[in-house]
């Protein structure tokens, strides 16, 4: 496995809720286009550390950056998305009213005046990466149908699409086939596998199934910290990571 530098990194990162450590000395390296799998049982601090990444939560001590040089805690949640850090929340939010190209079209030009949007033109080029982004998050059949009318695994795929409109750098995923139907979560795990690459994406997720089925490295997470790290089976058989799932 070469390395291609850090899209992300959390060196020593703290976070005390009335002295309570939801995060503890945490550290986390992301490689640069890496699918990265965040497991462990409820309270480990998965929230906390999606909150810390994106600018909701501030940390006690420790230092987030994104790619080389860019110091995360300087910079405010807008100004933390504008930078290409894109977070999806287990909970789909579309546009239920609007049709599946209109809301990726209202997601590429931003949140500002949906009603003017939709009456703006489109250029050919906007035009081809909406069809683009359709066809890989496999929706383009249902372009013309309004949103609200998709089946659940659609509409967290729609999101996931909103999210490209915006060129993300990082995606960050939070339990993304909760609810689906076995095939929804095929070919989730296929679509995330396809943003690899060109993407850095970190995904939260408690089905191990799927994470065994699309994660090269899996950190899990207890009590704030990182307990182990590493392929799936590597984890799965540490008698650490055994006890605090079985023993807990
Ligand atoms: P996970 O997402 O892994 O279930 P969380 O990050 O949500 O874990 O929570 C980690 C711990 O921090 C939990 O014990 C939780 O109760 C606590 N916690 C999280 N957010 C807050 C908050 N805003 N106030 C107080 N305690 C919190």
């Amino acid at each position: 496995d070469t390395t291609h530098g850090p899209i992300l990194y959390l060196e020593d990162v703290s976070v005390s809720f009335d002295g309570f450590k939801a995060l503890n000395a945490l550290n986390l390296y992301i490689d640069t286009g890496e699918l990265r799998c965040i497991i462990g049982p409820n309270g480990a601090g998965k929230t906390t550390m999606m909150d810390v990444i994106t600018g909701r939560t501030r940390p006690d001590t420790g230092t987030v950056h994104f790619g080389q040089r860019i110091d995360l805690l300087r910079l405010d949640e807008p100004a933390i998305a504008e930078i290409g850090i894109g977070r999806k929340f287990q909970k789909p939010t579309v546009f239920e009213q609007h049709t599946v190209f209109e809301n990726l079209e209202l997601a590429m030009r931003g949140s500002k005046g949906v009603w003017h949007t939709l009456r703006a033109r489109l250029t050919g080029a906007q035009r081809d990466r909406i069809d683009e982004v359709l066809a890989s998050i496999g929706l383009t059949g249902e372009h013309g149908r309004p949103a609200g009318l998709l089946s659940h695994g659609q509409k967290q795929w729609l999101e996931i699409g909103m999210l490209l409109m915006q060129d993300p750098k990082l995606l960050l995923v939070d339990e993304p086939v909760a609810g689906m139907t076995a095939g929804e979560t095929e070919r989730t795990a296929e679509l995330l596998t396809s943003l690899a690459g060109g993407h850095s994406v970190v995904v939260v997720e408690h089905d191990m199934a799927f994470v065994r089925s699309i994660a090269r490295k899996v950190t899990v997470l207890h009590e704030g910290s990182v307990l182990a790290e590493g392929d799936m089976d590597t984890v799965q058989n540490d008698p650490r990571v055994v006890e605090v799932y079985l023993g807990g």
